[in-house]
């Protein structure tokens, strides 16, 4: 084999730029870096420092210092902290060169589906200004099918719908066309948000909302079912009355009642993107289901939940948070025949 054609595929960078986690996949390597979308930034005399990113400044969170701040910058699925963004991408990148010592890749990065044409050029502006080659840009829901091994060059329509932290996109292909790709910012964070909320209301009790993504990965359930999960979970928090510590239980069935409603606002959301679907693809999809990727996916039942209010089957993707950055690396892998799926910067 030839040497120069190797390194030159090798140089192939794609980066699922989510909005709880990111993913750096590099060619002929795999996945070499998956880390929260987390900065932990120190602001002094009006100076703003980044210290950490990732794993680093997660671990921060309640062990830092009133001066530190722990930012999550994509958090809503906008970029609600253009510096902490650049500054997170910017290390993740530097971190990829390093290890695989080239000097100017090609990088593909996943943006949601909505995001603004502000947004997208910061990104690609980001990842130009570090010496990449080429920057491309793809829609996370776009990315995600091509992850989940759909045919969406053949003829007939396809769907995924990805659940991530901060938004639920969805994607509509058919013969390698974009029929429709969209973001609603509900998902995996609002979910966590609705077990506080319940919380707070049944058992008068304040938790946090990494205390509620405990509960909801742990003993959370889209729908509970005499067979199904069992896991009670333990937690602990401060009585809204009396103000002193107190630990309640919490069911699957309550977990469940906590998430009905984030739950059927994305299936309303899925049923308004159907709604407007040509009736051909709508067709081919009722026959073929529905694709779900994303962290959100991993929710107990989240496909019986989803199936049972939109009136249409979907199937959870294998490894369903993996499936962006996988497709973005197929994207890349085979660029001629995909670059009618990127987006404009
Ligand atoms: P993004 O692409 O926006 O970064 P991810 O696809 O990485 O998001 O998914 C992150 C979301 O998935 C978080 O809200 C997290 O709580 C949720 N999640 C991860 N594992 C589970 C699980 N087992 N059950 C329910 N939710 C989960
Ligand atoms: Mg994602």
């Amino acid at each position: 084999m030839h040497l120069g054609v190797t390194s030159a595929f090798s140089d192939d960078v794609a980066i699922d730029l989510g909005t709880a986690n990111t993913l750096v996949y590099v060619a002929g390597r795999g996945i070499i870096i998956d880390e929260p979308s987390v900065v932990a930034v120190r602001a002094h005399r009006g100076v703003r420092e980044i210290l950490a990113v990732g794993r680093k400044a997660k671990a921060l969170i309640g062990r830092a210092p009133e001066s530190l701040e722990i930012v999550r910058p994509l958090r809503d699925g906008v970029i609600a902290d253009f510096v902490a963004t650049e500054e997170m991408l910017r290390q993740f990148i530097k971190r990829t060169k390093s290890m695989l010592g080239f000097r100017r890749p090609r990088i593909l990065i996943c943006v949601p589906a909505g995001a603004t044409p502000v947004e997208r050029r910061a990104v690609y502006d980001t990842a130009m200004s570090l010496g990449a080659r080429k920057v491309y840009l793809i829609a996370e829901p776009v990315a995600a099918s091509l992850g989940a091994g759909l045919p969406i060059e053949e003829p007939g329509g396809a769907m995924v719908v990805d659940i991530g932290g901060g938004t639920t996109d969805i994607a509509v292909l058919s013969g390698g066309i974009i029929i429709s790709a969209r973001t609603l910012r509900c998902a995996g964070h609002a979910m966590d948000e609705a077990i506080v909320r319940y919380v707070r209301r049944t058992h008068q009790l304040l938790i946090g909302e990494a205390s509620a993504e405990r509960i909801k990965v742990e003993a959370g359930t889209a729908q509970a079912s005499v067979n199904g999960r069992a896991a009670e979970v333990h937690i602990r928090g401060r009585d809204l009355r009396k103000g002193v510590a107190k630990s309640v239980v919490l069911t699957p069935k309550d977990v469940a009642e906590a998430l009905s409603e984030p739950i059927e606002t994305i299936a309303d959301f899925v049923q308004r993107t159907l709604e407007e679907l040509p009736p051909d693809i709508l067709s081919d999809i009722t026959r073929r289901g529905i694709n779900l990727t994303g962290g959100g996916a991993l929710l107990d039942k989240i496909d019986v939940a989803l199936t049972r209010r939109v009136g249409v089957k979907f199937h959870v993707q294998r490894n369903p948070m993996q499936c962006v950055v996988k497709g973005s690396a197929a994207v890349l892998a085979g660029l001629s025949e995909h670059a009618h799926l990127l987006m404009r910067p």
